[in-house]
């Protein structure tokens, strides 16, 4: 990394001008020390990571533990400075295989179970109750049933809603004009 930086574009052209708000300074780095050109250190030296070493970087600190882009990016520019870090960090770690197999959005979805159609008017009804609603005449509830295939409605009101009740509608309501259903 010392040698690449040397001969690198763009730390070159950030030491000759004074333009950018990084300040770098040589200082050692590591044991035995090598000289890098580091930002000027608030708790440790960042080294000014060269073009051909930052996937490397970058790859070496992710892999550690594959954090997501905000934390991916907090954790190198702790260590590390270059110019387009948040851009390059923000590209990899969101193009990062591993974490795309992890995510945890994969959910499964299941199918819904078939529901074959009737064939034929009457055989299958829906029923429901509705209530409990404000009384009217006594009655507090609605029974409604509906042919699935003709989608023929019909609907009754009830004192209440007893078994006793509900058979007895559905059979002189229903039954006694369209008669069983098949189920
Ligand atoms: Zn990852």
């Amino acid at each position: 990394m010392a040698e690449e930086q040397q001969t690198d574009p763009e730390l070159q052209d950030i030491l000759s001008s004074n333009t950018t708000s990084l300040v770098l300074q040589p200082l050692p780095v590591g044991e035995p020390p090598v000289t890098l050109h580091c930002d000027a250190p608030l708790v440790r030296p960042r080294p000014f990571v060269p073009e051909n070493f930052r996937r490397e970087v970058f790859t070496n600190l992710h892999s550690l533990s594959h954090p997501g882009i905000r934390a991916s990016v907090r954790m190198i520019s702790e260590r590390y400075v270059w110019p387009s870090m948040r851009a390059d960090v923000t590209l990899w770690a969101g193009t990062c295989l591993q974490c795309q197999l992890a995510k945890v959005s994969r959910h499964t979805r299941s199918k819904l179970s078939g529901f074959v159609p009737p064939s034929a008017r009457f055989e299958h009804v829906h029923i429901d109750l509705v209530g409990p609603l404000p009384p009217s005449e006594g009655f507090r509830y609605c029974f409604t049933c509906v042919d699935r295939f003709s989608k023929w409605p019909e609907q009754f009101p009830l004192v209440d809603i007893s078994a006793n009740t509900i058979v007895t509608a559905s059979y002189s309501g229903w039954i006694s004009w369209f008669g069983p259903p098949l189920g």
